[in-house]
């Protein structure tokens, strides 16, 4: 199948194509690497008539360190982490999950803020970032707003962008030494979209935890104070004091009903874990 007809534009800078989208009133659809949008747009489930190509705004594509934060452009490539083009403020931990993501030619094109901003439930990033802490910068033409990654995505393929918006940036937290990550996703293949994610960023000494338990058919679950998954007291033996019931009940209240998916999820949550405190 081809797409619908669409017109296309390719602005040079971030205010043009900003200018675009409200002068549409959302109609027109972003195309920052195509690797979602290009089967959505072949198999008429959008059909705009505007596309606005943002990969030639330079804005989009930078890279820097504001204090303990990185700030990435949306069109950063997911090979642009594997491949260490960006500073290395999470110590590893992002760059080990782009080498994860599909194969190396979606690597290629794929973007952070299309992946963030297409919020498939089954994505890495979607799960990654929260539980690394990011936020995102959200523009439109009326001006700009700071939201966390766990308040972003609030349902499947659901992002919360209002029209006229764009992901600028998104700002991720350094990792100091202390923090501890552990990210398992559960995949027949390597490189697919998974069935289960298990993210942890844990710094017991200061008593922290962020848990992401993500590819649940809805938006990730985000706990963001998670000392109730190990007994009420995040220490240096939290690998031992991870308790699987807990995690099962949180999925069952969450209205994972079946048992099945619960225990895949609570397994590679507890591999998380376990990478963590490696
Ligand atoms: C075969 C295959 C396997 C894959 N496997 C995985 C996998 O294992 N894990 C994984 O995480 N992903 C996987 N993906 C998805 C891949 O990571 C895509 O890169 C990602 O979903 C979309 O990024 P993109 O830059 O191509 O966005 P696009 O396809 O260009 O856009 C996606 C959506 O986001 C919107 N958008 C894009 N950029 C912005 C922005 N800056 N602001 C606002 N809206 C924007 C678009 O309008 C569109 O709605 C796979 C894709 C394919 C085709």
């Amino acid at each position: 199948m081809k797409p619908a007809p669409f017109g296309y534009e390719r602005p040079r800078h971030l205010q043009a194509a900003l200018a675009l989208l409200a002068e549409t009133n959302g109609s027109a659809k972003i195309i920052a690497g195509g690797q979602s949008l290009g089967p959505m747009l072949n198999l008429r489930l959008v059909e705009p008539e505007l596309i606005v190509d943002i990969t030639g705004l330079s804005e989009l594509k930078q890279a820097e360190r504001d204090g303990d934060e990185l700030v990435l452009g949306a069109c950063i490539t997911h090979a642009d982490v594997e491949d260490g083009r960006i500073p290395d403020i999470t110590r590893g931990a992002m760059q080990g999950v782009a080498a994860g993501i599909a194969y190396r030619a979606i690597r290629n094109r794929g973007t952070l803020g299309g992946s963030l901003s297409h919020a498939d439930p089954a994505a890495d990033w979607v799960s990654a970032l929260a539980a690394l802490g990011a936020r995102l910068t959200l523009r439109s033409s009326a001006g700009a707003r700071i939201v966390a990654m766990e308040d972003f995505v609030v349902g499947a393929l659901e992002p919360a962008l209002r029209p006229g918006e764009i992901v600028e940036t998104i700002r991720i937290p350094a990792r100091p030494a202390s923090a501890h990550w552990g990210y398992v996703k559960s995949c027949r293949k390597t490189g697919e979209f998974a069935h289960a994610i298990g993210a942890i960023r844990i710094d017991p000494s200061a008593a922290s935890a962020r848990v992401v338990i993500g590819a649940i058919d809805a938006a990730p679950m985000v706990i963001t104070n998670a000392s109730d998954l190990f007994g009420g007291r995040i220490a240096g033996d939290y690998k031992a004091r991870f308790d699987a019931r807990v995690a099962d009940a949180i999925l069952a209240k969450a209205g994972v009903s079946d048992a099945a998916h619960r225990h895949i999820h609570v397994s590679v949550l507890k591999r998380a874990v376990q990478e963590a405190a490696a």
